[in-house]
């Protein structure tokens, strides 16, 4: 296997991992509900994706496994 001659600088370590921040996530306001919502996902709250109801929500949906929001 391939063998490092020289170990990498701090300032070259640091510079990589400038980009391994995690982001917040964006949320958007549902427009059938507003409740917040990830963009171009179903919303958890009122099941709705695309302006059609997609999930049944409420009594009846407690046993199905919650979409992650
Ligand atoms: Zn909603």
């Amino acid at each position: 296997m391939a063998l490092p001659k020289r170990r990498h600088s701090r300032q070259r370590q640091a510079k990589r991992r400038t980009h391994d921040r995690l982001k917040a996530i964006t949320l958007v306001p549902c427009p059938q509900c507003g409740a917040l919502k990830r963009p171009h996902r179903l919303c958890v709250s009122c099941g709705y994706y695309a302006g059609k109801q997609v999930k049944a929500m409420g009594e009846g949906a407690k046993k199905e496994k919650e979409v992650k929001a």
